[in-house]
């Protein structure tokens, strides 16, 4: 099964426009496919409707923005019911500091001496309430502070760099309370990208799975072959369904596109098969 279940369209940092995506993710081969935009679910009713139009299963998704002991950490929701209120009202809240950090961002970027970062974002950001450090990083590589967005990354907008601002989302408790209040199913992203120790990570693993968290993503566009193996490990001793995801963003930005992720380790129980989320696919084929 060729499945995708984490993407983001121009509703918050991607830059193609939900329909555009579907129609990507079906050239590409994906059967299965979801849309997990950042802290919003404005997308998905377009994602739903151009699926069905190209032959794709679809699963409405999201990915929370999470503080969790001092970093920041993404939870995607799938199988989500996009018209639960809490969750919608949840993202509204969680979105709702990105405008006052977005101008200390800009602050801090003007320093350097960049152009009308903020005027410069809000262009990027097809939504105003979701404008976050992709934009900026897309108005960094413009004025020619680095060579493309993962060199951005390296030396602006991360902690100790220039450009970053601390900020405090929602908890990892709230977050899967509004998952499942959802009827959704819990999954902990890219778990690769969390800059913390193995003991951190178990840690944040056994709260996450105490709370109710079914999955990790161990197939995700962050993660080199050692991630792979560690967190397929983590993954079979945790009891934690594995899932698979690109992270896709943009077609000059993503290392990995739709689809085209390596396949689960044959022996982990993928995601869509998790009787919770199976009964939520939309199956168009
Ligand atoms: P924000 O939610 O505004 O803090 O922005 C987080 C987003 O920045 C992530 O969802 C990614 O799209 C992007 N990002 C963070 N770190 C990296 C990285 N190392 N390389 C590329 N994109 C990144
Ligand atoms: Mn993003
Ligand atoms: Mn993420
Ligand atoms: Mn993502």
């Amino acid at each position: 099964m060729n499945a995708d279940l984490h993407c983001h369209s121009c509703h918050s940092d991607g830059v193609l426009a939900p329909s555009a995506l579907a129609a990507r993710a079906a050239a590409n081969g994906v059967e299965l496919w979801s849309l997990t935009d950042h802290d919003t679910l404005n997308g998905l009713d377009e994602a739903r409707n151009a699926a069905m139009q190209c032959g794709l299963s679809f699963i409405d998704g999201v990915e929370v923005s999470v503080s969790w002991g001092g970093i920041t950490v993404h939870v995607v929701g799938l199988g989500i019911d996009p018209s639960n209120t809490d969750l919608a009202a949840g993202l509204t809240r969680v979105r709702s500091g990105r405008d006052a950090r977005a101008l200390r961002i800009a602050d801090e970027l003007s320093l350097l001496g960049v152009v009308e970062p903020y005027e410069n974002a809000m262009r990027h950001a097809g939504n105003p309430t979701l404008v976050g450090r992709s934009h900026f990083a897309r108005v960094l590589v413009e004025q020619g502070y680095a060579g493309d967005i993962h060199a951005v990354f390296r030396n602006f907008l991360v902690p100790g760099r220039p450009g970053y601002v601390d900020h405090r989302w929602t908890t990892l408790s709230q977050a899967l309370a509004w998952i499942h209040g959802a009827g959704g199913v819990a999954v902990i992203a890219h778990p690769g990208r969390y800059r913390i120790s193995g003991e951190r990570i178990e840690q944040l693993f056994e709260e996450f799975h105490t709370l109710g968290g079914r999955g990790i993503e161990v197939i995700s566009g962050s993660h080199g072959d050692a991630e792979v193996r560690t967190f397929a490990r983590l993954a079979r001793r945790f009891g934690f369904y594995a899932s698979r995801a690109s992270d896709f963003h943009a077609p000059d930005e993503s290392a990995v596109d739709l689809g085209c992720s390596a396949p689960l380790p044959d022996d982990l129980k993928p995601i869509w098969l998790a009787p919770e989320l199976n009964e939520r696919v939309i199956c168009m084929t």
